[in-house]
């Protein structure tokens, strides 16, 4: 009979309402979530404090810990607040501003907190306000407002999102309360930062610098939200520990129908990077109510994994879903089932691979030959096993071991990488022995298969990278 092979596209969910609770959570957490998310656009520091806590339990109790990503909100236009809703009707004129113009006679003005607006958008241009559910068209540019028409009518209500596709939004990347909500990720020991509507490799760059301050060991995700982020994307990878493909923002801020094009290229530049990916937002909308997906949902999520994206993300579907555990099982399910039908065909070597990764390549190709062996892989910091991961050796378990508990749950959101913490021993042979035998008690190889090793790291008797096959270590006896 053929080895059940664990699911190597990682999943994230995002936590709310309809999943917080430490019952849900376990139940999340046996359906096979990687990662969860905490989006800090509709967070507090009690509600942080308090799930992050139960996360860390549920992973300690399902002996699976998973990693914990902030998701920080980052520098965003709102229109102005409102004590009542403002209807807006085809055609009607309204001026939009910055915070402090005076409504002219007869036109609603729609404030927002971004006075360079007015620079930003000429007669053409385009502003959409909540998600794009309202559309205004500028007719005219005035000294201190753009008075625009009503191109897609609705009711506008208090602080509403605002975007401006196309224009490069001048705002700092990190707003004061990102900062405050850094501080608190960091002292609550998240493992991973998503850094919201990153433009260019600088706003990372400055995420970086605020973490270093903290003494934090978290990764970055940058969120591709809008078309300066795509013009910039090899730098923003460069810059990042990911990416996060963010199509809700995204399919707004450029044309729609360039979404799947941006998708496949983003995780391809990341693949060859060999930085993990994340395809995020609408994978399986409709299950926020209904408990099966749509057949577009199951051919979205499946194209995902077959360009083999790291992980696939769920938001409103386990926020306030009526069925987030099953969200989970649908999203696995079909993960499974298209790379069941992979082909074994690895990643192309790039043309000037560094040894390292021409030796990590060997190891993979090594365990694909002997039939989807597992591969052992010693790691400081993360890299080997990124760097394995991205090769994308389908079948092969990749056990990554680390010393670090951070360093372990970030790895997580790497393809096909089952994390686990060690501390390493003296010598070479006790730490690969007890690394295999680890695997062995927990179940996740049997005792007399064949493993492939990869070391790196400082073993006792000094760096020697090497590639190794070895056999499970038969079962103690009892007694
Ligand atoms: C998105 O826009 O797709 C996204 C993931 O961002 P958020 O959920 O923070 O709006």
């Amino acid at each position: 009979m053929a080895k059940a092979l664990p699911r190597q596209t990682k999943i994230i969910a995002t936590l709310g309402p309809a999943s917080e609770s430490p019952e849900t959570l376990d139940a999340l957490l046996q359906a096979g979530v990687d990662v969860v998310r905490l989006n800090m656009a509709h967070a507090d520091e009690a509600w942080v404090r308090t799930v992050t806590a139960r996360v860390r339990e549920a992973g300690d109790k399902a002996g699976r810990p998973v990693a914990v990503m902030m998701d920080v909100k980052g520098p965003e236009i709102r229109t102005g607040a409102r004590a009542t809703p403002l209807p807006l009707a085809v055609g009607q004129a309204v001026d939009v501003s910055g915070p402090d113009a005076a409504p002219a006679e007869g036109v609603e003005l729609i404030p927002t907190n971004y006075p360079p607006i007015v620079g930003a958008l000429g007669a053409g241009g385009l502003v959409l306000v909540d998600n794009g559910l309202i559309q205004l068209r500028v007719t005219a540019r005035r000294k201190d407002r753009l008075r625009c028409a009503v191109e897609q009518p609705g009711t506008l209500g208090s602080r509403r999102h605002i975007n401006l596709p196309g224009v490069k939004v001048e705002l700092p990347a990190l707003t004061d309360k990102d900062r405050r909500d850094v501080a608190l990720g960091c002292s609550v020991g998240v493992d991973l930062f998503a850094l919201s509507f990153v433009r260019e490799a600088a706003d990372v760059a400055a995420l970086r610098a605020l973490l270093q301050e903290h003494g934090s060991r978290a990764g970055i995700v940058a969120k591709i939200e809008d078309q300066s982020a795509v013009d910039q994307l090899g730098s923003i990878i460069t810059e990042s520990d990911g990416l996060m493909v963010a199509r809700g923002d995204l399919g707004i801020e450029i044309p729609y129908e360039t979404l799947p094009l941006v998708q496949r290229r983003a995780v391809a530049l990341c693949q060859a990077a060999r930085k993990p990916v994340i395809v995020a937002t609408h994978m399986l909308e409709s299950m926020i109510s209904n408990p099966v997906p749509t057949r577009a949902e199951v051919s979205d999520i499946a194209n995902a994994v077959a360009e083999s994206t790291d992980a696939l993300m769920l938001s409103g579907e386990t926020t306030t879903g009526k069925h987030p555990v099953k969200c989970v099982e649908v999203m696995s399910r079909i993960a499974a089932a298209v790379e069941r039908d992979r082909p074994p065909a690895m990643t192309p070597e790039p043309a000037a691979d560094t040894p390292k990764a021409k030796l990590l390549r060997a190891a993979a190709t090594l365990a694909g030959d002997l039939g989807n062996a597992g591969i052992v892989v010693f790691t400081r910091n993360g890299d080997l096993p990124r760097v394995l991961a991205s090769m994308r050796a389908a079948g092969c378990p990749i056990h990554a071991f680390a010393e670090e508990a951070v360093i372990a749950r970030r790895m997580r959101l790497l393809w096909g990488v089952e994390p686990h913490v060690l501390a390493f021993r003296e010598g070479a042979e006790a730490t690969i022995e007890a690394a295999l035998s680890r695997l062995r008690d927990r179940g996740l190889c049997l005792p007399g298969e064949l493993m492939v090793i990869v070391t790196n790291v400082i073993l006792g008797e000094g760096i020697i990278d090497s590639i190794q096959l070895r056999s499970v270590p038969p079962l103690p006896a009892a007694g």
